[in-house]
């Protein structure tokens, strides 16, 4: 169903009717009482009629994702939300199916009523899409991103959003577009710059060419200098001649006009056109701006749903930071050679298939089976023992004053523990373990070289 917008009555859309079941709508609302099903919207009009009807499309619960046209110019702001300009009937056609096709490997499940979930959809239905934002000098950032204003039902702030967007990695970025300053209490970036005496922070400063006699050493600005044609020290009254050996130039160019201090640069002081607050160059906070595609995470979570974190499964175990778990693996590895007494073990534990095991049992339930190995894995850790996690499904443990002997004990219990998983997983679970003790680790290595070679052997 083509769904087709216009103040007045035309007849542009009939070259599409052999394709297109067509529906005409003299305004939004008109098509809000039943909300027909749309394969694509049309809309012809000026610009504010455009703008106003493009709005309420990618603002609506149901069809913010659906193809939009236009047969007319468009402000370049609503540019970023529609789809183009109306093509030929037979390329549109290819459009609307592409779309449908999409549509249709996309997950339906409850994600979309987020604004994040509506990102996604919107960005799932057009694979080459580049997320982009808009110039607006008037504008207190100066830049704006038009799509997420539209889907972001509450308003939140775009920049924010993207962060927050970027570091889940369901976005990536792809080209920066601008690195600009902006205020630290409001973020604009209108600001002005302006310099200012660095004794009394008064703006009446002024550059004055000045001389400096070198016979005596005084300094003062050119025209208290000059005497009938000829340069004559106003305070010890040698002629000066030469410029380099009888006088020269300082280089304190500026001179306050309130406390009357000589300087060579001023302060720069920043001033806020938007809340007119001052601050320091070095206050402002610096925001790159980015154009952006969705990433093959956010990908995944279209077609997949909700990505699995295992996170919220394995919290209890009390991971420390991978930079801390391999400055204390460094520190262990250092030791044990340098004391043969020493002994420690690194265990490494991968689960191959997780996302898959979303597929079969619920998040809940799967999330409930990892929660009950994590609490049987944590029994059988020490308080010196470290765990800590290297991607989404590989764990380590730092197990100190274990050696050979010791890490096998180990692992037999680690076993015992996983045959539980493994049976409340209906042995669909794909887990890997490896491990090695310090006699077997060769001073040719480091820390980070060995947890990639052992990760290496897992995967
Ligand atoms: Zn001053
Ligand atoms: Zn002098
Ligand atoms: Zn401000």
């Amino acid at each position: 169903m083509l769904i087709f917008f216009s103040q007045e009555k035309t007849n542009l859309a009939d070259q599409y009717s052999d394709l297109f079941e067509i529906c005409h709508f003299s305004d939004f609302s008109g098509w809000e009482k039943n909300k027909i099903a749309p394969s694509v919207f049309i809309i012809a009009g000026d610009r504010q009629y455009i703008s106003s009807v493009l709005g309420k499309i990618r603002r609506d619960d149901d069809v913010f994702a659906s193809l939009c046209f236009a047969i007319d110019p468009v402000a370049p702001f609503d540019n970023l939300l529609l789809d183009g300009q109306l093509p030929q009937p037979s390329v549109l056609l290819e459009a609307v199916s592409q779309v449908e096709d999409l549509q249709k490997s996309l997950k339906s499940s409850e994600t979309y009523i987020t604004h994040q979930g509506r990102l996604i959809k919107y960005l799932w239905l057009r694979p080459d899409f580049i997320l982009q934002p808009h110039h607006e000098w008037q504008y207190p950032r100066f830049y704006r991103y038009p799509l997420l204003e539209a889907l972001s039902q509450n308003g939140s702030d775009s920049f924010e959003w993207l962060r927050n967007l970027a570091n889940n990695k369901i976005i990536e970025a792809l080209t920066m577009l601008d690195r600009q300053r902006e205020c630290t209490y409001c973020r604009s970036a209108h600001l002005s710059f302006i310099d200012v005496c660095p004794n009394c922070l008064s703006i009446d400063i002024k550059l004055q060419a000045s001389l400096h006699c070198f016979a005596c050493g005084c300094v003062d600005v050119q025209d208290r200098f000059m005497d009938g044609g000829t340069l004559v020290c106003p305070k010890c009254h040698t002629h000066l001649r030469h410029i380099g050996s009888d006088y020269d130039r300082p280089i304190e160019n500026y001179r306050c006009q309130s406390c009357s201090q000589t300087f060579i640069e001023g302060d720069v002081q920043v001033r806020c056109a938007m809340c007119e607050k001052e601050m320091k160059p070095g206050d402002l906070i610096l925001n790159e701006v980015h154009s952006w595609r969705l990433s093959d995470k956010g990908r995944t979570i279209a077609f997949r749903g909700e990505v699995f974190d295992l996170s919220s499964g394995f919290d209890q175990l009390d991971f420390v930071s991978r930079e801390l778990f391999i400055h204390d693996l460094d520190w262990m590895m250092v030791t044990s050679q340098r004391y043969p007494n020493v002994h420690f073990s690194l265990f490494g534990i991968y689960f191959a298939n997780l996302p898959d095991l979303v597929e079969l049992f619920s998040h809940a339930r799967l999330l409930q089976m990892l929660e009950s190995f994590a609490q049987r894995l944590r029994s059988l850790l020490r308080t010196p023992d470290l765990s800590t996690r290297t991607a989404e499904s590989m764990l380590w443990l730092l197990l100190p004053n274990t050696d050979e002997q010791g890490l096998t004990g180990f692992h037999r219990r680690i076993e015992n523990s996983m045959k539980v998983l493994l049976e409340e997983s209906e042995h669909k679970l794909d887990f890997r373990f490896i491990s090695i003790s310090s006699q077997n680790i060769t001073g040719k290595e480091n820390a980070e070289l060995l947890l990639a070679r052992l990760s290496g052997e897992l995967l």
